[in-house]
């Protein structure tokens, strides 16, 4: 049994807390990193499949999530979805209900179209196949959002199992981070990454947006110029406010209406 105390604490929430639009110092390039999960989307890719599809499993990724590698997990709990008869059409058409909030979509794209100094990557523990099916659905592969996406590799098999893999596989040499990143993937080293592969952009700044303990990592990493859009009541705040350490600026979203607000805040100060 989990004690009143603690369900109270996992309650609250604030309606409508005070506005921060000030406006930021523009720039002429810059990186808009998005987290997907309760980020760019207003759900959680692994959890929705099995809300929609299978409750018996939703109830068995909370009761696993303490004890398995969070990839692993979504690989096993992808196998049990296949046996129990769900095909690869119905797992498709649930990922396209998945919501993202229109105001979100039309905040990125206006972004995208008035500040052509503006990349975006996507930064995600989910896994190719939810992306890659989600993202046309809102509109967002054509003309493309993003300049990459990294994920966990994941492909359909002929049977029709998705299958899932780590980024990083248990096999080969793990990586050596230590701020609390998921064994399958660092947040922190695949941004790095991103930068020396785009060293050539010259991003003055770097925005993250994201809500997840697995944000930290990267966050932390960003320097007095850069920027952090942290969604409220979830993981990536409580770290913030409980770990500390952030030389970046934070500024703080609950519904995407905010989160738009935010990103027009990026865009050239109109004449
Ligand atoms: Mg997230
Ligand atoms: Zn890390």
């Amino acid at each position: 049994m989990v004690d009143q105390k603690t369900l109270a604490v996992h309650s609250v929430v604030l309606e409508d807390p005070p506005l921060d639009f000030d406006a930021l110092p523009p720039v002429s390039s810059q990186l808009v990193v998005f987290d997907f999960d309760w980020s760019l989307a207003d759900q959680d890719t692994d959890r929705w499949i099995h809300e929609l599809l299978s409750p018996r499993l939703r109830i068995e990724f909370v009761q696993k999530i303490s004890t398995m590698q969070f990839t692993d997990m979504c690989a096993y709990l992808l196998e049990e979805l296949h046996k129990e008869g769900h095909t690869p059409e119905a797992i498709q058409e649930a990922l396209r209900a998945m919501p993202m909030h229109p105001a979100m979509i039309r905040g990125v794209r206006s972004l995208q179209s008035h500040h052509h100094g503006t990349d975006f990557l996507l930064l995600s523990n989910s896994n190719e196949v939810y992306i890659h099916t989600i993202l046309p659905s809102k509109g967002l592969a054509e003309p493309p959002l993003f300049t990459e996406i990294v994920t966990n590799p994941a492909h359909w098999e002929p049977n029709g199992l998705l299958r899932l893999r780590r980024r990083i596989s248990p096999d080969g040499p793990q990586h050596a981070c230590k701020v609390g990143c998921s064994a399958n993937m660092c947040k922190g080293d695949e941004l790095d990454a991103f930068k020396q592969r785009h060293a050539d952009r010259k991003y003055e700044r770097i925005v993250y947006v994201g809500d997840g303990g697995n944000d930290f990592c990267p966050v932390k990493r960003l320097g007095p110029n850069d920027v952090a859009f942290v969604r409220r009541n979830r993981g990536l705040a409580r770290r913030i406010l409980q770990e500390g350490g952030v030389q970046c600026t934070v500024r703080y979203w609950t519904g995407a209406w905010e989160a738009e607000q935010l990103l027009n805040l990026l865009c050239p100060p109109r004449p």
